[in-house]
């Protein structure tokens, strides 16, 4: 056994007892990622050298109970800010932007001794579902290379998927965390707005955004989640609230006797493909062999989140994006004379064209004449979606379903139709417009596509504890999957 087929929880335990070295832990992630590159195109920055320098340095100061991922190999989204590394957020536009400054989540995984090998592939700027946005080549997916790894954290799961690195960091404004677990067939979990800081985070929509891990097991992430997570004062949106053990809440329980699981009846809905249904419909029978008690609940609002989340993302967006305006950061274009037209140019030079539209679609209804139309109703029907999970909550402890109706789709598909995109959200928006936590847990390869198939669950705020310990309960009941083919 190669040692980047441990778990992240293996790795640790082998590289604090001294029986692996943090530089044989680091070179066995970066020969795989050689090996497999070049097939999935995870990473748009590799960090060979200032890995093994990392590694080094953590092996000459020895091992320290005080750092709890003492020399494990880890991926970062390029949506987060890793100093003296390029973020280019998958854009032109930052092609040339190297920070000078981690991010908080970057900070606190360095003093946690974890070693940061890559930064990660994503769709420009977050915006996509399948990281074919990205102007650095669309990632493909481990267990078939002909379709998509999910979007918008696709280079996240590819890596973790293909073994590339013990977790990753990935963000999750409508879904991109969660998609990408489901399609690549590893553990993501979002955190709820404000449970991880955002400081060092390229903003994409404001108010939805969260950092979040990916890894192969709930555990996994819980060893993450614990070393993200926390105050900071620096992110005006961050929680001061204690920290749960989220690793004993993986230990806390091998069944799940008394635990209620909503199953919302939108969630389990015409559109659903055959092999998702019956995949998930599986998982929630373990949860029952477990002791689980499903309960069925409704999300009425849940038909209004794809199009309440598109506005108000994109407005948020059109917002956040006026910065790249070519004078501070990023792509200038030389030519012009006047102002007006270098802002032009660079930014139709640097951005792609998804995100061109939507910066055009965020103006559009943020103007005088259309806000109240659009950006104030999608304000209020916002506030309705959040109260159907609140009401939710009142009779259950998670919610379960599935987390995209299909499983991953093949290059191409739906490049051309940019609505065809967006439906692939319609399980997973409804959570960051209320601001909830979620995972994706992965059940089962599907037996039409033999592709990996995730169930989402869904916590109340605050409750990642609750959410990995039943993931952590229902992936010790499931056998595991198989190492993805596609890489064979
Ligand atoms: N697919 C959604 C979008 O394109 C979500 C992306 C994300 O979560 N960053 O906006």
């Amino acid at each position: 056994m190669s040692l980047w087929q441990h778990s992240l929880t293996e790795i640790r335990d082998l590289l604090a007892k001294g029986e692996v070295r943090p530089v044989e832990a680091a070179q066995s992630c970066l020969e795989r990622m050689e090996a497999t590159e070049g097939k999935v195109n995870a990473m748009i920055t590799v960090m060979a050298d200032q890995a093994l320098d990392q590694a080094k340095a953590l092996e000459a100061a020895g091992p320290d109970p005080a750092r709890p991922l003492w020399g494990v190999p880890v991926a970062v989204k390029d949506v987060i800010c890793v100093k003296g590394a390029p973020a280019t957020c998958g854009s032109r536009i930052l092609e040339n932007f190297k920070p000078f400054y981690d991010a908080h989540v970057v900070e606190n995984l360095r003093r946690a001794g974890a070693v940061i090998v890559g930064k990660a592939n994503m769709d420009e700027f977050a915006m996509g579902s399948s990281t074919e946005h990205s102007a650095y080549g669309p990632v493909r997916n481990p267990w078939d290379t002909t379709r998509v790894p999910g979007g918008s954290s696709g280079g996240s799961g590819a890596s973790v998927a293909a073994g590339q690195c013990f977790a990753a960091l990935g963000t999750d404004t409508g879904g991109s965390i969660r998609l990408p677990a489901n399609f690549c067939g590893v553990t993501g979990i979002k955190p709820t707005y404000g449970r991880v800081s955002r400081f060092g985070c390229v903003a994409y929509g404001s108010s939805l955004d969260q950092i979040g891990p990916m890894a192969r097991s709930a555990r996994d992430c819980a060893a993450m989640l614990s070393v993200i997570a926390g105050f900071d004062e620096r992110d005006s949106t961050s929680v001061d609230r204690a920290l749960p053990d989220y690793e004993a809440a993986c230990d806390a329980r091998k069944d799940l006797k008394g635990l209620r699981v909503g199953l919302p009846e939108e969630f389990w809905a015409e559109g659903l493909s055959a092999e998702v249904e019956a995949a998930c419909q599986g998982a929630v029978e373990t949860m029952r062999a477990l002791g689980a008690e499903p309960v069925p609940v409704r999300l009425p609002h849940n038909e209004y989140a794809i199009a309440t989340y598109y506005i108000i993302a994109m407005a948020e967006a059109s917002s956040n994006l006026a910065r790249y305006d070519g004078v501070r950061y990023g792509l200038r274009d030389e030519r012009a004379e006047e102002l007006i037209d270098m802002y032009v140019a660079s930014r139709s030079k640097g951005f792609g064209e998804e995100v061109q539209r939507r910066i055009m679609i965020g103006t559009y209804v943020l103007s005088a004449g259309y806000y109240d139309a659009y950006y104030r109703k999608a304000a209020q029907v916002r506030r309705l979606i959040r109260q159907d999970f609140l009401e939710a909550f009142k009779v259950c402890d998670v919610l379960a379903g599935p987390v995209s109706p299909v499983t991953a789709f093949v290059l191409g598909e739906k490049t051309a139709d940019p609505l065809q995109m967006y439906l692939i959200d319609v399980f997973t928006n409804s959570l960051n417009l209320a601001g909830l936590p979620g995972m994706s847990v992965p059940v089962g390869l599907g037996r039409d596509s033999g592709l990996p198939v995730g169930l989402q669950l869904i916590g109340p705020a605050f409750g990642e504890d609750v959410l990995l310990s039943a993931a952590a309960a229902l992936e010790g009941a499931l056998p595991s999957l198989p190492e993805p083919a596609g890489l064979a």
